[in-house]
Parts: structure tokens; C-alpha cells; sequence
């Protein structure tokens, strides 16, 4: 039997033509008004019923086939970065200051392609949802599809995605259960105080001390509340009080970024954030407001779905080519939204020893598009057979 991405190849669907069309054409993140009207004219043309502007610019194709009850999505992200592409390709970016450096060019190929051979061949059985998502860049398409009514619209019992990863081996399927990328919350902490002349500060109270002192104890929450082998960063990566050494400034903003892998260990490093800035504004008699940001999502894959994914992914890619356990990063991931919704499993594709994504430099790995495209095609087949 001729391996499913030979298959797929002896159709000739015209992948790279896809690719470098999206790559010369990269929009940012909420802008993808060319890119969804591409994808979703193509997707019209192969029998797909198609909806467009769910979440702004985010297209979901949906095709039903056959007497199964099982509904999956598979999701491809479109945004592309505001980076100078620095490359000598021949389908280098078009638009200046832009391009697909994170490689979603590529995602949304890998999903047309899938997405092309199953409606031409018509072997599954079941409801097949493809999810063209915006804005992945900025964590915030998945939770405008959420918001949209995404699960609603187009009910579904597990989700799935996929990146490509530079400095792993190209070709080769990397699947972890539990959680695989970071949660990100940015936070801003604002204390105010009461403003005056810098000769007098019995007459004033002095935000600018009180935000040291916070910037100081928030750091003690890695090293006192977490334990050692559990990854946490809490960044303070802005400090903004105060204008002139002889004025005491009447407020302070601090800047954070709180990154965490562990959905139980978030949750007590938030609470203990908020517990030390209520602590220290009362011990230094200042104000104090929270500005919590959109919540980060650890994205968690579900322990049984990855151990299914795994086994179709041997059988497609012959065993030397899956890792599982593979590694696990600090970044983040918006997937992981969805992935709180329902059993889900994001897995990474080795992009080989290129820079990595959202380096000027970076070059999406076009050998690994059937790779991609046949992963999708297989786990439709296994879910919906
Ligand atoms: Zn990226
Ligand atoms: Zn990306």
C-alpha cells in the first residue's frame, strides 16, 4: 500500500502554489481579509460549506459525510508577523515589513491540502470542521471565535493543531501529553499616591517607594511560592513614576508579564501577585488597581487524545519519525483556549535546523507541507471512520 503522503502527492494537489501565494501575501493579525477570502474561495470550489467572519477574520469550512455522529476540528492559524522577511526565496514576502515568519503560511497549506484531498476522495465518515483562525500572534483570535459562539455554530468533540518547530528534526511528529506551551497573563499594577515637592515628603505619600518595594517582594513569589522543579517567570518589564528628582510623583505604573506552565500553579501566583500589591499599597499607604489582561491558558493536550494521535502518527510516519514525550516550551499558544473547551492535542512539526520562528530569516520547511496535510488527512480518517 502507497503511504498516505505518496498518496497525497499522486493527486498533485498544488500545495506549494498555495504556499507561495500566502507567503507573498501575509496580513497581521485581525487584517486577514485576503488570506480568509482565498482560503474560503478555494475551500467553496471543493464542496466545503463555508462561513466567513466568525471571531473578525476567521473562516470555518464544514463538510458532512456519511452517517457519523463523531464532529472534530482541525485548526490552521493565518496571522503573519510585522517582521522585514530577510530571506532569499523566490517567493519572498511582498509587503514590506511583513511576513509569515512564524510559519502559519504554511499551517493554513497543510490544512487546504488536507482539506483538498478528503473532499476529492470522500473516505471519512463523519463531520469534518476546518478552522482558519486569525490573529494568533496577539492571543486573541481563538477567543473571538469563542466569542463568537465557535462550539455553538459548529459543534465539535475534539480539536486539534499543529506548529512547526525550527531545531527539531524536519519531518518528524512531536506529541506530549499534558501541558506543552505557557500560560501568558500581562498585567498592569497602577499605585497612586499623593503627589508633592520633593523637599516635604511628610506631605505627600510616595507611589515611587511603594512600586519599589512591590517590585522587590513580587520577586520573592518564584523563589518562596513555587516549587523548584515547576517553571514560572514573574517579569516586571516596566516601571514608569515620576518625572524630576525634587517632584514626589503622584502615581506608579508597573508592567508584568507572568508566565506559567501549570494551571494550579497560575491560579496561587496570580492570587499571591494580588496579595502582595493589596499588602504593600496598605503598608505604604497607597492606592492600588489591578488591571488583569485577557487570561492566559496553559495549553494542556489531553492525556487519551495524544496517546491516539501518537499511534495514528506512527502508523503514518513509521515510528523513527514521533517523539513522544517531546519537548515543551515557555511561549504561548492561544490553541489553548480551545483546548480548555475540549479534549484537544496540539502537536509540533520539526522545521530542521533553520532560525527560528519570528526571526527575520526564518523559512518555513516546504518538504514539510505533505507531512503536515497527510497528519491532518490521517487523523480525520481515525476519528471520523
Ligand atoms: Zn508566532
Ligand atoms: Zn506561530
Amino acid at each position: 500500500m502507497p503511504s498516505l503522503i505518496d498518496d497525497i502527492q499522486a493527486e498533485q494537489i498544488p500545495m506549494e502554489v498555495y504556499f507561495r501565494h500566502l507567503h507573498q501575501h501575509p496580513e497581521l493579525a485581525f487584517e486577514e481579509t485576503e488570506s480568509a477570502a482565498y482560503i474560503a474561495g478555494l475551500l467553496r470550489q471543493w464542496g466545503y460549506e463555508v462561513t466567513e467572519g466568525i471571531g473578525g477574520t476567521g473562516v470555518v469550512a464544514r463538510m458532512q459525510l456519511g452517517d457519523g455522529t463523531t464532529s472534530i476540528g482541525l485548526r490552521a492559524d493565518t496571522d503573519a508577523l510585522p517582521v522585514p522577511e530577510m530571506t532569499d526565496l523566490p517567493y519572498k514576502s511582498k509587503v514590506a515589513g511583513k511576513s509569515h515568519t512564524c510559519g502559519h503560511d504554511a499551517h493554513t497549506t497543510m490544512l487546504l491540502g488536507a482539506a483538498q484531498y478528503l473532499a476529492r476522495k470522500g473516505n471519512f465518515n463523519g463531520t469534518l470542521n476546518l478552522i482558519f483562525q486569525p490573529a494568533e500572534e496577539i492571543m486573541a483570535g481563538a477567543p473571538a471565535m469563542l466569542g463568537d459562539d465557535l462550539l455553538r455554530r459548529f459543534p465539535m468533540d475534539y480539536m486539534f493543531g499543529l506548529h512547526n518547530m525550527p531545531g527539531l528534526e524536519a519531518g518528524t511528529l512531536y506529541l506530549t501529553a499534558g501541558p506543552v506551551m505557557a500560560a501568558v497573563d500581562n498585567w498592569e499594577i497602577e499605585l497612586t499616591g499623593k503627589g508633592g515637592h520633593g523637599s516635604m515628603p511628610e506631605r505627600c505619600i510616595d507611589p515611587l517607594v511603594a512600586g519599589s518595594a512591590l517590585v522587590m517582594s513580587l520577586q520573592t513569589i518564584v523563589s518562596r511560592n513555587v516549587a523548584a522543579q515547576d517553571a514560572v517567570v514573574v517579569t516586571i518589564g516596566a516601571f514608569n513614576s515620576g518625572e524630576a528628582g525634587n517632584v514626589i510623583p503622584q502615581n506608579a505604573v508597573l508592567r508584568l508579564s507572568v508566565r506559567s506552565r501549570d494551571p494550579d500553579t497560575r491560579t496561587r501566583v496570580l492570587d499571591r501577585i494580588r496579595a502582595i500589591t493589596a499588602a504593600t499599597a496598605e503598608g505604604y499607604n497607597v492606592g492600588f488597581e489591578i488591571r488583569e489582561g485577557q487570561p492566559g491558558a496553559v495549553l494542556v493536550n489531553d492525556d487519551e487524545q495524544t496517546r491516539i494521535c501518537t499511534e495514528v502518527a506512527c502508523r503514518l510516519l513509521g515510528e523513527e519519525r514521533v517523539v513522544n514525550p517531546g519537548p515543551t516550551f515557555m511561549g504561548s499558544e492561544d490553541f489553548a483556549f480551545f483546548a480548555q473547551q475540549r479534549p484537544s492535542v496540539y502537536g509540533f512539526l520539526g522545521n530542521g535546523d533553520t532560525p527560528m520562528v519570528h526571526h527575520p530569516e526564518y523559512a518555513c520547511d516546504p518538504a514539510n507541507l505533505p507531512v503536515g496535510a497527510a497528519y491532518w488527512v490521517a487523523i480525520t480518517q481515525h476519528y471520523l471512520r
